[in-house]
């Protein structure tokens, strides 16, 4: 078919292009009206010390709910936000909305909790992290420390000197980062040798088998040790079963994140699980 290739051969491509493109603009414009009309929430989960259980600190997630009940993860339009820019604006109102958070948490009795944003490539590329970071808590009176950071390593490879200003501006303010689904993404070692990181989170993909599989159990104990040696705290994200949980308190990592020891949930739900005597199932381990 490589051939006589007709002309007329291409329209169906260019019409599903069209129909792609269209679809794109019909999402685009649905996200920039969620932004408008405060559709989105935060849900969190918990980061939880491996030896004690204590909870460590909270990840706060995306969640758009759909009108069926269900929620559009954030997989399905972070993309898009991105290449749209819409991520700027997004972005924004995560870091509101955690700062929000933890104001209620403070009141609560948890002020003692960190709440770890997700910030995108694009995100950290086209704004001064920083600066949003230090708006928010400034604005809503929060400690230093009180929001922390998750970066891919896609973020720190784009642009190495404005990258390394923004962590090094973060670092200084109190800001921690940790680096997201580590090992997936392209990465430099000379970035973990000069960038102030605090944590390093192994994607869940090395540790969905890290008691059956001892290539993915000698990835994930090299991050451990890369991590211990340049005196970064690792988490290990995605942990499922007690075997994973067995194996990564056995092998010294630090924190733990998953279904295994909570899932990510409302501000309500959050508030239920952090009752005294109620984040337990660790320590037993
Ligand atoms: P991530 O930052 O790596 O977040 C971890 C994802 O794993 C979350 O998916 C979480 O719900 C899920 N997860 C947690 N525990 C388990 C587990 O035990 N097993 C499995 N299979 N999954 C688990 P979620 O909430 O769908 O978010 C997906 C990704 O979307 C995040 O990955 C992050 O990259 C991005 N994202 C989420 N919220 C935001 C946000 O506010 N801003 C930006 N820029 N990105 C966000
Ligand atoms: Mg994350
Ligand atoms: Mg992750
Ligand atoms: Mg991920």
């Amino acid at each position: 078919h490589f051939h006589g290739e007709a002309p007329g051969l291409l329209r169906p491509f260019d019409a599903s292009m069209a129909e792609r493109s269209i679809e794109r603009l019909r999402m685009a414009s649905r996200i920039r009206q969620a932004i408008e009309q405060n559709e989105f929430m935060l849900h969190f989960q918990p980061v939880v010390e491996t030896a004690t259980g204590r909870v460590e600190k909270l990840e706060a997630l995306l969640r758009w709910p759909s009108s069926d009940g269900t929620c559009i993860s954030p997989e399905d339009f972070i993309p898009l936000s991105e290449e749209t820019g819409l991520i700027i604006d997004i972005g924004r109102w995560v870091f509101e909305e955690a700062a929000r958070t933890h104001v209620a948490l403070t009141r609560a009795g948890h002020g003692d909790l960190s709440i770890a944003v997700n910030v995108s490539a694009v995100q950290f590329q086209r704004t001064d992290v920083a600066a949003v970071v230090g708006d928010a808590i400034e604005r809503f009176e929060l400690r230093p420390g009180a929001l922390a950071i998750e970066l891919t390593e896609s973020s720190l490879m784009a642009n190495r000197r404005s990258a390394t200003a923004a962590m090094r501006r973060l670092s200084a303010q109190g800001t921690h980062v940790s680096l997201d689904d580590f090992g997936t993404g392209f990465s430099s070692m000379a970035y973990l040798r000069d960038l102030p990181i605090d944590a390093l989170k192994i994607d869940r993909v090395f540790v969905s088998d890290v008691y059956a599989n001892e290539r993915s159990a000698s990835i994930c104990r090299a991050i451990i040790t890369l991590a211990h040696t340049l005196g970064m705290a690792v988490v290990a994200e995605g942990v499922e079963n007690a075997a994973q949980l067995d194996w990564l308190a056995a092998t010294g990592c630090d924190f733990v994140q998953g279904y295994q020891l909570a899932r990510p949930m409302d501000f309500d739900r959050l508030l239920t699980f952090l009752r005294p005597g109620e984040a337990a199932g660790v320590a037993a381990h």
